[in-house]
């Protein structure tokens, strides 16, 4: 995988935007100034994370129009512009060093997963995706080559899920490439799946299996400090195809989506798995109001991964519930729509909503007890 890495060649400098001058703003912004590093009322980043932190900065958000059905909340947002179609919009980021590493990530799957990443929220609306828009920021460390390289990858994104590429932007940037993708998809008004439809009784799926971006992830980084250490070491990656896959061209269930309609399944919640499941399980509870039980022996681990984890002394089932990136989908179904789906390959039984009160556990497999909680994300 190392070999890989495409050569990054010196050239062609994009000069540095500033349109502030430009921009006739004369009203003041309201508020309180920021504050500073020594003011008391500072709050570090930490003590919100990810989600504490989005639900601060939107609280004061008002909608204006009509046509916005679901603002912030979902995996999309949702606007009825007229006719039998919902719309349906989300937008993802990737910067080096935080979301890839081009050490052993080559610049066309970053293009394809910047891509994949958007339709996988989109399907999680159980929509169809049209078109997406590119945003990129890069600096003159990459040649023009090297951003074709990004642009092959999403290319075949775009083939590949049936997405007109219609526009974006760029940028340079000072600190690596940055690619953030806009996704638009549409879904028929009676289809479109919500996170908060879920009901006691229903069903828990998830797709695929999980865990294996994580265990990917996991095994090129140690192998990079190997090589960072000693060039001369050959990277041991042999057998581990499909978990390096998993992390570095993550596919986006359209499939499924397709599925479930060609069976007439109408899933009553449903997220994709980017943050982990346990995650994604606890969002789905908090949007529908409900409780979980999810049974460790239902988790659909791949043999690869559940090895691998063993190698690296990482337990399977926390790289399944707290790992990430799967990009699969977790949904909720009717009893009464169990029938349809039981022979499905790829869709998996991992549990059942309960009422809110009886809370959200997993079932170990020495039948204990236990609290789901996020452990997920720490990026500040
Ligand atoms: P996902 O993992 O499905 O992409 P996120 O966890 O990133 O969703 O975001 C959750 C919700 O918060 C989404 O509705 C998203 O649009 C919204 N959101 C995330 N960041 C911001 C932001 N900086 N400002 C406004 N809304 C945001
Ligand atoms: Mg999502």
């Amino acid at each position: 995988m190392m070999n890989d890495v495409p050569v990054i060649q010196a050239a062609h400098h994009l000069p540095a935007t500033n349109n502030e001058s430009t921009t006739k703003n004369h009203q003041p912004l309201p508020g309180p100034a920021a504050p500073t590093m020594n003011q008391p009322n500072r709050t570090e980043l930490s003590a919100l994370g990810e989600f504490g932190l989005i639900d601060r900065l939107t609280q004061g958000v008002q909608l204006y129009h009509p046509e916005t059905r679901k603002g912030i909340g979902d995996d999309a947002a949702v606007l009825d512009l007229g006719g039998p179609q919902l719309t349906v919009v989300t937008t993802d980021m990737l910067l080096e060093g935080v979301h890839f590493d081009l050490s052993y990530a080559p610049l066309p799957h970053v293009g394809y997963k910047a891509v994949a990443v958007n339709i996988s929220d989109i399907a999680a609306m159980n929509a169809i995706p049209k078109q997406i828009t590119v945003n990129i920021a890069v600096s003159n460390r990459f040649s023009v080559e090297a951003l074709e390289a990004l642009y092959a990858g999403i290319n075949s994104a775009c083939a590949e899920y049936k997405v007109d590429l219609v526009g974006g932007d760029t940028t340079s940037s000072r600190s690596g490439l940055v690619i953030s993708v806009t996704a638009i998809g549409q879904v028929e008004k009676d289809k479109i799946v919500y996170r908060s439809g879920a009901q006691p009784n229903d069903i828990l799926c998830v797709t695929g299996d999980l865990g294996a971006a994580y265990v990917g992830l996991q095994i090129m980084e140690r192998e990079k400090q190997v090589y960072l250490a000693n060039p001369d070491m050959q990277p041991q990656l042999e057998g581990k195809d499909y978990l390096i896959q998993r992390q570095l061209k993550p596919l986006a269930r359209m499939d499924v989506v397709h599925e479930l309609r060609e069976l007439a399944v109408q899933p009553t919640a449903m997220m994709d798995v980017s943050d982990g499941l346990a995650s994604e399980i606890l969002h789905i509870c908090k949007s529908s109001a409900v409780g979980a039980t999810l049974y460790e022996d239902k988790l659909p681990i791949d043999g690869v991964t559940y090895t691998t984890a063993g190698e690296m002394q990482l337990d399977p089932t926390t790289c399944a519930l707290n790992g990430g990136e799967d990009y699969e989908l977790l949904f909720t179904i009717r009893q009464s729509e169990y029938e349809k789906l039981k022979n499905h390959p790829d869709v998996f039984f991992i549990g059942y909503i309960n009422e809110a009160a009886k809370g959200i556990n997993l079932i170990t497999k020495n039948e204990n007890r236990v609290p789901v909680r996020a452990q997920g994300w720490a990026h500040f």
